[in-house]
């Protein structure tokens, strides 16, 4: 298993056989050694840093249905909340001068949110808090409106494939979605200039080993800037409650495996992450993550954009629990990085 570590190292690819044995073990000292060598890729692009995202969480209306999201629109306990401009505003104000300089704008699938609303709230972002990059991540749209978006001066987009195996896909999504459409719109957002994320969850219903080397067969033919993973966990009011969630063992060996394939990837050590783990974060950082995601939505709407159930909203995951999250991630041996954190485009 440590040879296979080794040619992935030194090639950043390995046979299917070989990605699904890796995937399979589950030694202590298979998941060291693949979070040393992840380390030092993630060292020699990105050095220590560590680059944070505000993320507010602007609606948690959604007109789509995923059997394992709290906020389908079939979950008729969900508190359901939208942001207006001016409390986005705030948010943004209150990050900026905590020293944030990427603002998230994450939301279910909202028609409120339409283009020119969207794209006056980039606008004004950009007048009132220059430097920063504005990522999106509000799900599926035109090639039309991914254009107009990035026009008004959004910088990178997020939107996970979620399963690129079509029976999967079909498994955790109701029919009126399609995964042909999820990856158009990835390959429009990459073609419209977006620094661009995808990614799935692990351990979802149903997904076996060969699911999760479709994921990553995917992923290698978009080659996406960003690739965000965490596990699978179930909420209470979703056709999925009673399921199995995700494991940090196998989003950790995942998160090392997907750095040595994709060496200069922004890769967050996810919210999720760190609320099925104790120290699910740190470990993240620790096996090839550089990138963590605090949440700035206003305290009152946090505990509504309930996508699983227990999401931690407190302490270090909180925008506010800043000098904590800095502390761990010193901690860790990593430095909290004060810029906009952009993917390395360059060879080093
Ligand atoms: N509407 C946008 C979209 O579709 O990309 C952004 C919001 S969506 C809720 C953000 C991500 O949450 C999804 O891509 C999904 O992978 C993740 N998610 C939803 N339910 C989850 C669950 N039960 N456990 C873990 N992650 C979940």
């Amino acid at each position: 298993m440590i040879n296979l570590i080794e040619k992935l190292y030194c090639t950043e690819n390995l046979t299917d056989a070989e990605l699904k044995a890796l995937i399979e073990d589950n030694s202590d000292e298979v998941s060291s050694h693949l979070a040393k060598r992840a380390d030092e890729i993630r060292q020699k692009y990105y050095g220590k840093k560590v680059f944070l995202r505000g993320l507010i969480e602007i609606s948690s209306y959604c007109k789509n249905d995923c059997y394992y999201c709290g906020i389908r629109r079939s979950n008729k306990s969900a508190e359901r909340y939208r942001l207006d401009r001016s409390q986005i505003l705030k948010c943004a104000d209150i990050g900026y001068k905590l020293g944030f300089r990427t603002f998230v704008m994450q939301g279910g699938e909202d028609a409120f949110f339409n283009d020119d609303y969207i794209c006056s709230v980039i606008s004004e972002i950009h007048r009132n808090f220059p430097g920063c990059a504005i990522t999106l991540s509000l799900g599926e749209r035109s090639a039309e409106s991914y254009g107009k978006m990035k026009a008004a001066g959004a910088d990178r987009y997020l939107l996970r494939h979620e399963a690129a195996d079509e029976k999967l896909y079909q498994k955790l999504h109701p029919a009126e979605m399609s995964l042909d459409n999820r990856k158009k719109c990835l390959y429009n957002l990459i073609e419209t200039g977006f620094q661009t994320g995808s990614g799935f969850m692990v351990g979802a219903p149903f997904q076996t080993t060969d699911n999760i080397i479709s994921d990553i067969r995917f992923l290698q033919k978009l080659n996406p800037h960003m690739i965000g993973i965490g596990p699978f966990i179930p909420h209470k009011y979703t056709p999925f409650r009673d399921e199995r969630g995700g494991t940090a063992e196998l989003t950790l060996r995942l998160l090392g495996i997907l750095r040595l394939m994709f060496p200069k990837v922004l890769l967050p050590a996810t919210t999720a992450l760190g609320t099925i783990a104790e120290n699910g974060r740190v470990l993240g950082l620790k096996t090839g993550c550089n990138v963590i995601m605090p949440n700035l939505s206003p305290e009152e709407v946090r505990c509504k954009y309930s996508l699983y159930d227990n999401k931690l909203i407190t302490g270090g995951e909180a925008a506010e629990g800043l000098s904590l999250l800095k502390s761990e991630i010193e901690a860790a041996g990593y430095e909290v990085a004060s810029e906009r954190g952009d993917y390395v485009s360059q060879h080093c």
